[in-house]
Order: structure tokens, then C-alpha cells, then sequence
């Protein structure tokens, strides 16, 4: 099972919004398209309750977590060099 850690926002986890809506900033959900398979991220926020569905490329929204993953691990390192073990 899963154990909780205090710290907020682990990329590796699929629960934390890396890839954020453009239009609503609300988190977007990975999906696998049926026509070509492809990926692409899709908001299920505010977007769809305005019946304007927002979708992302896949490439573009990867190229955001990527640079996301990089900062949380910057920070995370620096943490750990903060803390006394
Ligand atoms: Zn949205």
C-alpha cells in the first residue's frame, strides 16, 4: 500500500496535476486517442462545464512536465540538503 509522504507533490505519483489546463489552470488528464493512439491531455474542469472541452498535444504538455519534473527535483534536492538525517 501506498504510504503518504509529508512531501507535497511527487512528480512520480499520477494523482498531482503536472500538466495544467491553458484556458481553466485546472489539471488535465492523460488520454490514449482510439483513431491513431496517441496521447493527449484533456481538462475535465471548468472547460467541460462551459461545454468547451480543452485539449493539449501531447509533445507540448511533456515538454512542460518535463521542466516541472527538473524544478521539483532542484527543490526536493535542495530540501534534502536542509534536513539533518
Ligand atoms: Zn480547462
Amino acid at each position: 500500500m501506498y504510504q503518504k509522504n509529508q512531501t507535497e507533490g511527487s512528480y512520480w505519483s499520477s494523482n498531482v496535476p503536472v500538466v495544467h489546463c491553458p484556458k481553466c489552470k485546472e489539471k488535465m488528464s492523460m488520454l490514449l486517442k482510439s483513431t491513431d493512439l496517441s496521447l493527449f491531455y484533456r481538462c475535465f474542469e471548468d472547460c467541460k462545464r462551459e461545454g468547451k472541452i480543452s485539449t493539449r498535444d501531447f509533445e507540448s504538455a511533456k515538454n512542460q512536465v518535463l521542466h516541472k519534473i527538473n524544478q521539483e527535483i532542484s527543490s526536493k534536492r535542495e530540501e534534502h540538503e536542509n534536513e539533518s538525517i
